[in-house]
């Protein structure tokens, strides 16, 4: 049996202990797909409460950011949501896991869409947080500047550095149907890119896109062997309420991906990628009453046992 390199099993290793991922959630972020810099509405299938919920997340009344912003009079605001929302997960994984270490993942919306000043003040608060060993940023590829690529860099001497570029898919025309507003040879170059400056990248890919064969979702899988990333998450697209998709399913114009065809490209995944890859995530489901399809995906625990079984035939542990 071949264990696969889970960002547990990575982090355990090299941190000697478990390390933790602590979600943040800022408010005033946003991200140039929805406030119409790149385009309006978003990525069909994004409707921000389908991220983990958060305590302390209020809205910040006026404000949304942008890379040009010039000011931001609620950065205090911010550290503080970054501090409590850190502190509440510290205290919840230490009491059940009696956890001791943790990464900060700046997890909704565009995490670098915002000016300099305003993500640096936040990344250096979350850098200096109780027995933290680094951060996490989940991002477009479209909105990190060289700047930022250059502060990141130097801490990354430090401690450990993220970004997760999610890019869904590498293909053009899957791209455009899902409104993501990017090319794929422009993610690429920004991936190459930021490989290096020294930052670990993560790609983040969704299996069951619309019009997408299984030949073309593991096409995505061949470009981040490729691009060399450390790291891979993967998810079915399910639908949600109040997103595009799920006006696009009501009308019969998506059928989301079967449980099988999903198992199935995943456990192709495992066998086409280095064992050096980690894989952060391979399900993603939700259990309340915004999911609309496939019903698979209600049951996070159930979903992540079959898939545990179809692999462990396959001779692989996750
Ligand atoms: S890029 Fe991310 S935050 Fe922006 S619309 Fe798409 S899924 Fe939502």
């Amino acid at each position: 049996m071949q264990d696969i390199l889970t960002a547990g099993r990575y982090f355990r290793k090299k941190y000697s202990v478990n390390v933790y991922k602590t979600p943040i959630s800022i408010s005033g972020f946003t991200c140039p797909n929805i406030d119409g810099s790149k385009a309006h509405g978003g990525c069909i299938f994004c409707e921000n409460d389908s991220f983990s919920p958060h305590v302390g997340v209020q809205k910040l009344k006026g404000l949304f950011l942008n890379i040009n912003s010039t000011k931001n009079p609620f950065l205090s605001s911010q550290i503080t949501q970054l501090e409590f929302q850190f502190n509440q997960s510290k205290l919840k994984l230490s009491k059940k896991f009696n956890a001791k270490k943790f990464l900060v993942y700046f997890q909704s919306f565009t995490n670098t869409y915002a000016p300099y000043d305003t993500l640096t003040t936040l990344y250096d608060k979350a850098f200096k947080l109780d027995n933290v060993i680094g951060i996490s940023i989940g991002t477009r590829a479209d909105c990190v500047e060289n700047r930022l690529l250059e502060y990141l860099s130097e801490k990354s001497k430090k401690k450990e550095v993220w970004i997760e570029y999610g890019i869904q898919s590498t293909n053009n025309k899957t791209l455009e149907n899902i409104n993501r507003a990017e090319k794929v040879e422009d993610v690429i170059e920004q991936i190459k890119k930021t490989k290096t400056y020294g930052i670990k990248v993560c790609i983040h890919l969704i299996f069951g896109l619309p019009e997408e064969t299984q030949e073309m979702m593991l096409n995505s899988v061949q470009a981040a062997i490729d691009l060399n990333v450390e790291s891979l998450k993967i998810h079915p697209l399910y639908v949600v309420k109040k997103t595009a998709l799920a006006n696009e399913f009501k009308k019969g114009k998506f059928t989301p991906i079967s449980e099988e065809l999903y198992i199935d490209t995943l456990v192709k995944t495992v066998k086409m990628i280095p064992s050096s890859m980690i894989i952060q995530r391979i399900s993603a489901g939700v259990s309340d009453d915004s999911l609309i399809s496939p019903q698979w995906c209600n049951n996070k625990h159930k979903q992540m046992y079959n898939i545990k079984k179809v692999l462990e035939k396959e001779g692989y542990r996750y």
